[in-house]
């Protein structure tokens, strides 16, 4: 055993954030079981507002989760049986779990070994006549390469629904997630960027059309209260969640620049001990014209998996996102993919290892953090 003290750094710590607001989000939760509007209401309508102007659009339509984020945008745009619909075979399984519960068939292109994000040089291959959207995922909290994504969806008349769901408060070329594409998703859930106290979800979008399409499908269907014009879902966001998001909105862009410092410093502390040059371990990196928002730091290793249970010996948290591709996901089986399709998701899959990254990690923390890596690797 080391020599160094035993610390405690959990993957995630959402205690610490609670405690630094507890008096405000306790009030805003008053203030909403005394209104006793419990359902949208005008807590969700200023939320929807906010995130709105943040995320650079028009419109922004709450709803009950990211997963649904991304079911309604494919409901409006009424894809289904026999539409193809384009994705990263390396995401969270809500993206490809949306497009296949509509009966449509998700078709993958690999990713970069860079960035983690699809790869955008082969969407012109896979593409066909039965192409009906693109959905690039902005992975970890940085954007795709969307001036492709955008010239390739409007060479063939698809629709672009962006998976923000790791990304708010991304930028790509000056623009903002949830600007890039005709739909975006957001996620609320807890260990987001901006997490609520539960599942919540958001999508934005700068088409009129859309906007009334979401609204509507949201609360199945009916535009106006007990007139149906098409068959929706039951997704709208509860009152007690948008108050404790407006709460906590308003600390996001501090604890943006808190994640982006923190991966400066991982930058320089994994540089000093020299385990990049050794080919040990590879970093993250923020590519021209981007700006990451981190909400997952996630490396490359070696012996990944013994790597792990060494951090966690030593009381620190990590995790592995993805370890299984979703072109081999058991439940997928029946679409025909096969091991060796995506052979750099595949490799990601074996490889990385996403260490804490949240805003109140603190200096000591990170020496610790990477000392531990650094003594695993070289005694
Ligand atoms: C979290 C997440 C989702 C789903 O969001 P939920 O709010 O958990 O339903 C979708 N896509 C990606 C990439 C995610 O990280």
């Amino acid at each position: 055993m080391s020599t160094a003290r035993m610390r405690k750094i959990p993957m995630l710590d959402l205690r610490a954030q609670y405690g630094s607001l507890a008096s405000e989000i306790l009030l805003a939760v008053k203030n909403v079981l005394e209104s006793q509007q419990l359902i949208l209401g005008p807590e969700v309508k200023e939320l929807e507002r906010e995130i709105a102007v943040y995320c650079h659009c028009a419109y922004a339509v709450g709803c009950a989760s990211g997963s649904d984020a991304l079911l309604l945008p494919l409901m409006a745009f009424e894809i289904g049986p026999g539409d193809e619909v384009v994705t990263s075979p390396f995401t969270f399984f809500a993206t490809v779990g949306s497009i296949v519960r509509l009966g449509a068939t998700p078709v993958f292109v690999d990713i970069e070994a860079q960035t983690f994000n699809m790869n955008v040089a082969q969407l012109a291959s896979v593409v066909t006549e039965r192409t009906k959207a693109i959905m690039p995922v902005h992975l970890f909290g940085q954007c795709v390469e969307m001036d492709t994504v955008e010239q390739v969806a409007r060479r063939i008349g698809a629709v672009v629904i962006e998976d923000a769901a790791q990304a708010i408060g991304a930028e790509y070329k000056g623009k903002r997630a949830g600007s890039l594409g005709d739909v975006a998703a957001f996620s609320f859930y807890p260990s987001k960027n901006l997490g609520g106290a539960g599942d919540a979800g958001m999508m934005t979008t700068n088409r009129a059309d859309m906007e009334v399409r979401l609204r509507s499908l949201r609360a199945h269907g009916a535009e106006k209260k007990y007139y149906h014009d098409r068959v929706g879902v039951n997704s709208r966001l509860d009152s007690l969640q948008a108050a404790i998001l407006r709460v906590k909105f308003q600390y996001l862009e501090g604890w943006a620049a808190a994640r982006r410092a923190n991966a400066l410093r991982y930058e320089e502390l994994f540089s000093e001990k020299g385990l990049v040059l050794d080919g040990l371990i590879v970093l993250p990196v923020e590519l021209e014209g981007q700006t990451h928002v981190f909400n997952q730091y996630v490396i490359r290793v070696k012996r990944r998996d013994d790597l792990r249970r060494y951090l966690a010996d030593n009381g620190i948290g990590t995790e592995i996102y993805y370890p299984v591709p979703m072109h081999l996901q058991a439940c997928f089986e029946g679409i025909g993919y096969k091991q060796g399709d995506f052979s750099e998701a595949e490799r990601a899959a074996t490889e990385v290892l996403a260490i804490p990254i949240y805003p109140e990690l603190g200096l000591e923390d990170q020496e610790y953090i990477v000392s531990a890596i650094a003594r695993f690797y070289k005694g």
